[in-house]
């Protein structure tokens, strides 16, 4: 699950890590008052304006009706509450979205904390994640943070640095010191920069993170470490262990399809190809999915409808597929083991007349108990449903149906 920078933000300064003071507002009048109140906090009258999207590269991004930044600058109350109405309620082409941009629903307001006429700010790269290949975290940093850091990992892979962490012990003070030295800090900023690693790190385990990306990190002019912006995402599968992350999806920013998927218990990959599949389990998914390729289709999707393929479960399956456009035909294949084969294809019938004129031909391959009884059902509903005994039968009718 991904966040906004100031949710990512929220959590990180509460396991300690350094931010910038901000807030963020839904429209100008609101970022007028938020400015307003950080202006009399810290004295500052310069301020950083942030559309909150989830998608990086805001600060080089484009708002299409105004043709605004998604991260600017502005000197005083005024210019936060004129820059917020080029941002908000627009939408922000970055390289990370598509070319429609992302609607921009909240920008956050921040003090801005660098150093004034400073051209060459100390900006660093800073990540945490899961190096698969050695089961262990990893803490990627560079000296060359900012908005180039892609520029500097494909042109000076060297400044680049890895730290990796064992997980028996955990993250060490040496670790956190040498990150420090090779960011080229010394003194004050040295031991500011320990204790942000030591803290970052523990923020990422704290809260199951699949991942962090800290870009830039900033030493301030005073020698303060700062972590300017924050990409977090959290891992979908440790969410039971923190109820309270919960309130911090955002839907909007998901694809309603996966939304509605994900709502109703299945498991939902939209792909490219032109023949939907409704399978249970992973695996026969992916069989399903290889016996299509050979039979000369493209699965569309891969959709593992689970352990209860009931009328209700195969109905909300159906409409998924049949929002993708490209989709062809449907090939259901369903292994009745702990749901009879029976029930599954009154299921497929009851869904196939709720949902009315299905425009594509489905092929339903049921195997296990009863798939005998169940073959019948679909031969006698008189629907555009054909059935299939074997795995090869079935794709032969896909090749069938497609040619
Ligand atoms: P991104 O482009 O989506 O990664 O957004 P960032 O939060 O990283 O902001 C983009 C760039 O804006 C940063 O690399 C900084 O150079 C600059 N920036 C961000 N916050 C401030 C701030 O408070 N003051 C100033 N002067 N620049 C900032
Ligand atoms: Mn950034």
């Amino acid at each position: 699950m991904n966040l906004h920078e100031y949710q990512g933000k929220q959590i990180l300064s509460g396991y300690g890590v350094a931010i910038q003071r901000g807030e963020v507002a839904s429209s100008p009048e609101e970022a007028l008052n938020v400015a307003k109140k950080l202006g009399e906090e810290t004295g500052t009258e310069w301020f950083v304006v942030k559309a909150q999207i989830h998608a990086g590269g805001r600060g080089k991004g484009i708002v299409t009706e105004t043709g605004s930044n998604g991260v600017v600058l502005a000197k005083g109350i005024h210019e936060v509450e004129e820059k917020v109405n080029g941002i908000v309620g627009g939408h922000l082409v970055t390289a990370q979205t598509s070319t429609k941009g992302k609607l921009v629903n909240k920008v956050l307001i921040a003090e801005d904390v660098y150093y004034p006429g400073d051209e060459e700010p100390e900006e660093f790269y800073m990540s945490v994640l899961l190096n698969r290949e050695t089961g262990r975290n990893i803490i990627m940093y560079s000296p060359e943070g900012g908005m180039n850091i892609e520029e500097v990992a494909e042109k000076t892979p060297e400044l680049i640095f890895k730290e990796e962490i064992d997980p028996k012990v955990g993250i060490q003070p040496f670790q956190c010191r040498k990150v420090a030295f090779n960011l080229g800090l010394s003194g004050q900023a040295m031991k500011q920069m320990t204790k942000f690693v030591r803290a970052l790190y523990n923020a990422y385990e704290g809260c199951d993170a699949s991942m962090f990306e800290i870009n830039p990190v900033l030493k301030t002019s005073d020698a303060r470490i700062i972590a300017v912006d924050s990409k977090v995402s959290l891992d979908g599968n440790a969410l039971f262990r923190h109820p309270d992350f919960a309130e911090l999806r955002d839907t909007t920013e998901e694809d309603p399809i996966d939304v509605e998927a994900g709502e109703a218990g299945l498991n939902y990959v939209n792909l490219d190809g032109n023949v939907g599949c409704m399978v249970n389990g992973a695996g026969l998914a992916m069989a399903t999915m290889d016996i299509i390729k050979l039979s000369g289709g493209n699965p569309a999707n891969f959709l593992d409808v689970g352990g209860t393929a009931d009328a209700e479960r195969v109905e909300v399956a159906f409409k998924i597929i049949l929002r993708d456009p490209n989709v062809e035909a449907i090939l259901v294949n369903i292994f009745g083991g702990i749901v009879r084969c029976d029930r599954v294809a009154n299921g497929v019938v009851q869904a196939y007349k709720n949902i009315g004129d299905i425009p594509v031909p489905i092929i339903v391959r049921l195997q296990g108990t009863n798939a005998k009884e169940a073959k019948q059902i679909i031969d006698d509903s008189g629907l555009n449903v054909h059935s299939a005994i074997t795995l090869q039968e079935a794709a032969d009718r896909v090749k069938e149906v497609l040619a």
